[in-house]
């Protein structure tokens, strides 16, 4: 197990800046996400914590050594890319015990060892079995079994399941989850979809152009988006951002949206300019009362709920609602929001104003 602390992490390319300043600390038995979109730089770091790319600048402490400019195998680490990269010529368990036999670790130990992993992991009944013919799965936990074996201070796993079909990875995911919590190692995970990382990490680091856009646990991110980026790559649908302008003093509880006042958390901060409103789908009600009103466009039916699409004075926006509700196409309905989780952003710097939090909390 270890603590991974990362200070004014910097890669560059040549010209290019694939990393800008990262900060951030993994705790000791955490399962940390790195997630944003393709070419953001979350690779890039991944592979300098694992030592397969040296810093620019900036440090990594594993346990509290310093180990950014030293290689790959002096930092106890197991990387896992892709979980099916194992050797076709062998059986399962000697895929397992490849790692101890290199090391030269004694013919005892080493079996202790890979039968402790395949009990773990559950396949002690495969061990004799040629990895050939293999399911996925079971291909899967093998791989995850090398890299386990070997007992490293910590895991780093690229897209691990990004070759899987989707009902097959979110089974896998919960199976690594579980895995996780078992063995409680240190893990830093990268992916790219943000349903992945909500459902596994305990904490989630979101990256946009090699910068750290927020940090912090899955729901803190969702409720309270750091910026404008965060509010649309997080959720499914993302979160509405109407188009608001004025000037907010600091203390302001209210908005308003046509001849409507919402009630929003107290702004800690002045707001000035074009702003939006953010609004999750599933924070948008249906009030008769509310002057406030937008034409149904559209009606996705998804089994338990169905997602409306409006139009607004304020921009197009979604709504999500239970399946049961009557609604049609071309219907005008008054709109309510849930006023302790509207963000109100900056259009022009792209991040929220500050707003007192229920919970406590800093927002942008
Ligand atoms: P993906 O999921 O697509 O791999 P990512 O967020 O992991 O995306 P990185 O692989 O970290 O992104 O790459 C970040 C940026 O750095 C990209 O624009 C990529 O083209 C660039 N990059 C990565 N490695 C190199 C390299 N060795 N030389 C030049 N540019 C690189």
């Amino acid at each position: 197990m270890a603590e991974i602390i990362i200070r004014n992490l910097r890669k560059e390319f040549g010209d290019f800046v694939a990393v800008e300043s990262s900060s951030f600390t993994v705790g000791d038995g955490e399962f940390f996400m790195l997630l944003g979109p393709s070419g953001c730089g979350k690779t890039t770091t991944l592979r300098m914590i694992a030592g397969l790319e040296l810093p620019t600048s900036g440090e990594i402490l594993i346990d509290g050594d310093e180990v950014g400019q030293r290689p790959a195998s002096q930092r106890d680490i197991a990387f896992v890319f892709q979980m099916f990269a194992l050797y076709p010529h062998m059986n399962v368990r000697k895929n397992i015990r490849y790692p101890l036999v290199s090391q030269g670790m004694p013919a005892d130990e080493v079996r202790t060892r890979v039968d402790e992993v395949a009990r773990i992991l559950g396949i002690e009944a495969i061990l004799d079995r040629p990895v050939g013919g293999l399911s996925g799965g079971d291909r899967q936990r093998v791989a995850l079994g090398r890299a386990i074996v070997r007992n490293p201070k910590c895991f780093l796993m690229d897209e691990p399941l990004g070759a899987l079909d989707a009902e097959f990875r979110e089974h896998m995911a919960s199976e690594l989850r579980s895995l996780h919590d078992r063995m409680g190692a240190t893990t830093v995970y990268v992916t790219h979809d943000q349903r992945e990382a909500m459902q596994m990490g305990d904490r989630i680091v979101v990256m946009n152009h090699g910068i750290i856009e927020q940090f912090g646990a899955p729901q803190e991110i969702y409720d309270y988006p750091a910026t404008l980026f965060v509010a649309d790559f997080i959720g499914s649908p993302p979160m509405n951002t109407l188009d608001l302008d004025g000037t907010l003093p600091t203390g302001s509880a209210h908005v308003t949206l046509g001849d409507q006042s919402f009630a929003i958390r107290p702004l800690t901060e002045p707001a000035t300019g074009a702003l939006a409103l953010g609004v999750r789908p599933e924070h948008v009600s249906f009030d008769d009362q509310s002057a406030y009103r937008g034409t149904v466009t559209a009606i996705e039916y998804l089994g338990t709920t169905q997602i409306i699409t409006l139009d607004s004075p304020n921009g197009t926006m979604k709504a999500r609602q239970p399946s049961g509700i009557p609604i049609r196409e071309g219907e005008s309905v008054g709109l309510a929001f849930r006023s302790e989780l509207v963000t109100i952003f900056d259009r022009d710097t792209g991040t929220a104003i500050g707003s007192e939090r229920p919970a406590g909390g800093d927002n942008g």
